[in-house]
Formats: structure tokens, sequence, C-alpha cells
């Protein structure tokens, strides 16, 4: 479990009746968490935590407001201020984080399952890829403290002037559903070893995970109120997480539109440094000579149905050449029937549900504008109900997808794979980047020269060649135009929670 290996699995022993069994248990988590201790909203009002695998109530969370986070920003700034984190020594920074990575190890199945509760997740993926990355992710992170070096600039020899990185202070991290403990480990892990004080905003949707994650870092050694929870609604907590005047850096991953918000928060507050992971369309470019049509089928199939579409970066636009188009359609239909719904605590289940009713509704409204606007349901595009009471779509593929119709152009954020035919290589491409966003495209062709010059042309933060999704902390994370700015993951995150400061020394 000590490995850094972005392929460590955690093995569940358990079966669907176990995690069945766990799941009726009480939760215990459902306070805020400021200081290093779980506390009540002060107007002690909560909101209903919902399953969506049978629409039941989790939990009563509660349900913090403006004087919360104006609690837990105070306490981030004194924390920060007293240097109990930042100025601990390097070495010691780290080993709490490592004790924090294995913590988080250690406790694999409650996270998972609450992770599976909130999200509707498989509870295999929840297990092995969501709570497995969140440790490594904290782990890696923990590495850097002691291996970054600042630098000293080549000025004149009557001076010597030195680049060091310092932390910025207060850090808001506000975050989405899909990926709850994943996107939250990218952030307050970079923040973290970047020696700041973080306050966390987690979707209302899923805001379970996240207590566990800060009590158990606080169990590692972080001291109390260096790390702190305020779950609640947008508008209220990350609304006045955006426009504190004492919150020095807003890390944020969601939706294009909320994005812009937090830019005028800033704008109409400290102008505090922002960062923003936001929405994305991802095309899949298959070129004639797509070297392996298996293996794009089965890519291009997970690429779009893994977490039910509910993935920023998901591989919803299939830019393909004709002479291959049927030939692969099939092939993913076929790959597509063995990733259909099911029982979320069963850990045989490839997929879940939709994270919520108005997310549900969203989805299926997309599913009747692609009918209107002229588009073929291929496969799919019916709800089916594996357990009463759950929101599930299957596996969905629209043929005749035209450039421009609203299903190529907006983000559906469900499993829902548009196939847009085209006659030659620079359609694909002219097709591929006409869309707002720019986080992720991928490319399948057998020339070299192509993938190389086409990969340069694919505007984007990430481009995958013959390959989709494969990832690693170890490399950055992002979007180009509406897709968002700054990074996460890789060493150049931390870059995004640190200042650069230069001390000039006269000799
Ligand atoms: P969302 O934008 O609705 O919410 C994200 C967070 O912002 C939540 O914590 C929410 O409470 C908060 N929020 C909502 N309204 C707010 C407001 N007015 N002021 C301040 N905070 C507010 O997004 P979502 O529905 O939770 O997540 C889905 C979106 O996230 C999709 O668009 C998806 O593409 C995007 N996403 C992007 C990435 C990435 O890395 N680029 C990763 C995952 C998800």
């Amino acid at each position: 479990p000590n490995t850094i290996s972005m392929e460590t699995t955690m093995a569940a022993q358990l079966t669907l009746a176990d995690w069945t069994k766990r799941a009726g248990q009480k939760v215990s988590r459902t306070q805020l968490f400021i200081d290093g201790k779980f506390v009540d909203a002060a107007s002690g009002r909560t909101f209903e935590s919902i399953n969506p695998r049978d629409g039941s109530i989790i939990a009563h969370v509660a349900e913090g407001d403006v004087e919360d986070v104006n609690r837990a920003v105070a306490v981030a700034k004194r924390t920060f201020e007293a240097g109990i984190w930042s100025e601990m020594a390097p070495l010691d920074r780290k080993n709490v984080m490592l004790k924090w990575a294995q913590l988080i190890r250690d406790h694999a199945e409650e996270l998972a399952l609450l992770e599976t509760m909130n999200c509707g997740k498989p509870i295999s993926d929840s297990l092995n890829v969501d709570v497995a990355s969140c440790a490594n992710n904290i782990q890696w992170y923990a590495e850097t403290i002691d291996k970054v070096y600042g630098e000293i600039a080549p000025v004149p020899r009557d001076s010597i002037a030195l680049i060091e990185r310092e932390p910025m202070g207060v850090v808001g991290a506000v975050v989405p559903w899909n990926y709850p403990l994943i996107i939250s480990s990218w952030k307050v892990g970079a923040a973290l070893a970047g020696g700041n004080s973080v306050i966390l905003k987690p979707a209302e949707q899923s805001p379970l995970s996240a207590l566990l994650f800060a009590e158990l870092a606080v169990q590692a050694g972080l001291p109390a109120g260096v790390f702190n929870v305020v779950n609640g609604f947008g508008p209220s907590c990350g609304g006045t997480l955006g426009k504190h005047m004492d919150v020095n850096k807003l890390a944020f991953t969601g939706s294009t539109e909320v994005g812009k918000y937090f830019l005028k928060y800033s704008a109409e507050s400290n102008a505090k440094a922002v960062s923003l992971e936001l929405g994305g369309k991802t095309p899949h470019v298959v070129l004639s000579d797509c070297p392996d049509i298996d293996a794009a089928a089965s890519a291009i199939a997970w690429g779009v149905f893994y977490n039910a579409g509910q993935t920023c970066h998901a591989g919803t636009r299939m830019v393909v050449d004709q002479k291959i188009e049927d030939e692969l359609l099939q092939k993913i239909q076929d790959v597509s029937k063995t990733i259909m719904p099911g029982d979320t605590y069963d850990p045989k289940t490839a997929m879940g549900t939709i994270v919520d009713r108005s997310q549900f509704d969203r989805v299926n409204e997309y599913i009747n504008i692609g009918k209107s606007e002229g588009a073929i349901v291929h496969t799919g595009g019916t709800p089916v109900e594996p357990v009463k009471g759950g929101i599930f779509i299957p596996p969905t593929i629209f043929k005749g997808v035209k450039p421009g119709m609203r299903i190529e152009q907006e983000e559906i954020f469900g499993p829902v794979l548009g196939s847009i035919r085209v006659t030659s290589d620079e359609d694909a491409v002219r097709i591929a980047n006409d869309s707002q966003y720019g986080l992720g495209a991928a490319l399948w062709t057998r020339d070299v020269s192509k993938a190389h010059k086409i990969a340069r042309q694919l505007r984007a933060g990430t481009v995958w060649v013959n390959t989709f999704d494969r990832s690693s902390i170890t490399t950055p994370f992002g979007g180009f135009k509406q897709s968002g700015t700054g990074r996460d993951r890789s060493l150049h995150s931390i870059e995004g929670y640190t200042n650069l400061k230069t001390t000039w020394i006269q000799l």
C-alpha cells in the first residue's frame, strides 16, 4: 500500500450483501469541520443528503452559511499567521501528509461507501479509483515538500537575488460532485504542500467523504484549523469564500457558468488569485487509418460512459471518418453492453446512477433535444431502473449528429455519445476545434507525422493519441478556452498555490 504507482488498487473483499448492510448504518460525520472539531452550522440548519441509488435520505448534513464560512476563514487565517503549518520543517510536513495518505488507505472502505452513497458511483470504482487516487495524490504532494528547491538568479556579482516560492495564505477550494475525493485531493494536497491553510467547500450533492478526509488529516498530525470543511449551498457558502477579503486564492472546479462568477467575485473583492477547471466537450478524432478499431471502440465507450458520463473531459463527440463509422459504432455498441447500469453496492457493477434528479432531468432533456434536432438514437436513450427508485440512464449513442447541433456543442454531463461523420482530416480537425471548450481531445491514426501535426492543431489542455483518459498525478490537467485557467496535478499545480518572492541582497 505504500507504492506511489497510479495503478495501486485496493482489493474489495466485500459482497453486495456486505456493502448493503454497511450502507444501512448511520453516517457518523455530518457536521462542519472547523478548527479540528465537528460543529453544527451557526444557524442550526441542515439539508438532506440523498442517495441516487434509491432516493433514500442518507443523512441530514449541517448547512453552512456566511457566518460559518467567516469563522472558518478566520481560523485558517489565524493558523496561517501563527505559522503552525507553514513554518513547520519540510520533513515534518512531509511526514504528516504521508501518514495522512496511509490513513486514507486504512479507511478506504468507509470513504468509498460514502462516495458511492452520495454520487451513485459503482462501489468498485469508488474503492479502486477514487479513494486509491486520493491517497496516491496526497502521498505524491507530500513527497514534493522536501524536494522542490528555490533558485538564485544570474544578477551582477555585487548582489545575490534569491527566488523562492512562498505560500499564498488562506486558500478556498470549491469542488463539484463528480469526483469529490480526487478533485479535493488535487487542490487540498497542492495547497497544503505549498504551506497554505485551506477551507474546502464540497458540492451539496456530495458533502460526506470530505468530512472523513479532513478528520484523517488531523489524526495524521495536521495542526487543527489548517484544513477546514464547510458544507452548504453554492451561492451562500461558495459565494462567501469567493468574495472574502481574507481568502488569498480560490481554486474552483465545476461548470463554466459558475466558474465565471468566481472571476467576478474576485474583481469585486480583493483581486484574489482564481484558478478554474471548468466544463468540456472532448472530441475523439478517428481518422480512416485508425490503427486498432477494437482498441478505439473500447477507449471511446469507456471514455464517455465511465462514471455515467459525468466526467468533465468525457469524450462525448466522436468525429469519425465515414469509411469506418459504421464498423466503429457497432463495436462501441458491443462494448457498451458490458457497461450497463446496476446496483451501486454490487462490486460487479460497471455503471452507477446520475448524481441527482435535476441532473437526471437535464440529461433526459438533452436526449429529447437530440431527437428533435434530427439525430438518430443508435443505442439506449431510455432510463432503466435496476434498483427501485434509482435514477439510471444506460449508455446512449446518437448517429447523424451535425456540427452546431445543441447536443454537439453543449455539455450534457451524462452517458451520451454523438457520432459526427466527416469526409476529410481537415474537416475532422476543424469540427473538433469548433467548441467553446478545450479540456481534452483524442486522435486515432497510425501515421506518426499526422499524429504530431494534428495533436498540435487540437486546442485542448490534454491530447491523447491512440488512447484515451490515461492520466497521472505527474501530468498537468486543465483547459484551454472556456474550459478554464490554471492546472491541477504535477509540480506546476503548486505554482498555483504559491507566490514567487525575490529577495535581493547587496553584497
Ligand atoms: P457547479 O458549477 O454547479 O458546482 C460546483 C461547485 O460550485 C459546487 O460546490 C457548488 O456548490 C458551487 N457553486 C454553485 N453555484 C455557485 C455560486 N453561485 N457561487 C459560488 N459557488 C457556487 O458544477 P457541478 O454541477 O457540481 O459539476 C459539474 C460541472 O463541473 C461540469 O460542468 C463539469 O464539466 C465540471 N467539472 C470540471 C472539471 C475539470 O477539471 N475541468 C472536473 C470535474 C467537473
